[in-house]
């Protein structure tokens, strides 16, 4: 199929693509392109006109502190995954970013695109959400702060507004005390995910887990995080421990099925991969603590 017809704008500086959408109800942006050049093609979407923010080179940025990494809504994934110093100061990302798709697609595709494609399986989505990041939306009546948590509305769906450009995402840096882990499943490597978990676990000194938080995308309708603390109640990790944490996890989460997978295996893929990530993301938390003690 071919895309319904569709008017074109490439602007050359951020206000002049917020007054085109502005003044183009029914507009849509496009960025790399990876997602919803598909969609126009099978006419899931019919935009009135595309907004292409590829000449706003400003937006291509990778920015590291002490906070967190910032992300620009150029910057593509493969240089996100590139980056050194964000891969030392969020080392989520980088995880993350290896398993989406193949390298045609993040040498295209924007993880800030991605973020705002609201794609209950992809994983930047579920990473913002798990570590409580946060996204800059302007128009021309402002710029605001999303929280990621109040990012994800329904399948698809963000409080992204039409008129509004998502020039930034923000990922907080991560808690020397802390570890990550992400795993998924896929039929073939490079496709969307049956099932993926990542895991944060903080822990202390003396080997205690403070707190757990694992992050399910391909489970629900939307990108979801639950709190496993409860399940450790300050102890070390115990596979008593781990049990209840995937048995906490699966009481929590409701599961979708489609023809790709039913809804009772995703959640025993949830499940399983909980341990496992867990697991992973205490034993990547260990090391962290000796180098703050060295
Ligand atoms: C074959 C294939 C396999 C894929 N597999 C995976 C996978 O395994 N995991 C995964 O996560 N992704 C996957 N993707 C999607 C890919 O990661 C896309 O890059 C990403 O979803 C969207 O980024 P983009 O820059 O291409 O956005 P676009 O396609 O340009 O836009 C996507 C949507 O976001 C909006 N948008 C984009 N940028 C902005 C912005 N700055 N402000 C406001 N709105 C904006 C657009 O209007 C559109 O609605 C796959 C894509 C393909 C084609």
């Amino acid at each position: 199929m071919k895309p319904a017809a569709f008017g074109f704008s490439r602007p050359t500086s951020l206000q002049q693509a917020l007054d085109v959408l502005f003044g183009n109800p029914g507009a849509k942006v496009l960025a790399g392109g990876q997602s919803l050049i598909p969609l126009l093609s099978m006419r899931i979407a019919s935009p009135s006109m595309l907004v292409d923010i590829n000449a706003l080179t400003e937006l291509s940025y990778v920015t590291c502190d002490d906070t967190g990494v910032r992300i620009g809504a150029l910057a593509r994934h493969a240089e996100v995954e590139a980056h050194a110093q964000a891969r030392r100061v969020q080392p989520l990302l980088s995880r993350a970013l290896r398993l989406v798709a193949n390298p045609t697609i993040r040498n295209r595709g924007t993880t800030v695109g991605s973020i705002v494609h609201a794609d209950a399986a992809a994983e930047m989505p579920m990473v913002l959400r798990l570590l409580q990041g946060s996204v800059t939306a302007v128009s021309v009546q402002g710029s605001r702060t999303i929280p990621a948590e109040s990012l994800y509305i329904g399948p698809m769906e963000s409080t992204v507004r039409d008129d509004e450009i998502v020039t930034e995402a923000f990922f907080p840096a991560l808690p020397r005390s802390a570890g990550v882990a992400f795993e998924q499943i896929a039929r073939r490597q490079g496709d969307y995910a049956l099932c993926g978990v990542a895991a944060v676990v903080d822990s202390g000194a003396d080997g205690r887990i403070t707190s757990v938080r694992a992050g399910y995308l391909s489970v629900c309708d939307v990108p979801t995080v639950v709190d496993l603390s409860e399940a450790f109640a300050a102890q070390e990790l115990t596979e008593q421990a781990l049990h209840d944490a995937a048995e906490l996890a699966s009481a929590s989460l409701d599961p979708t099925g489609d023809i790709h997978a039913s809804a009772a295996y995703r959640g025993e893929l949830a499940r399983v991969l909980t341990q496992r990530v867990v697991r992973a993301a205490y034993d990547d938390s260990r090391p962290r603590h000796v180098e703050v003690e060295a």
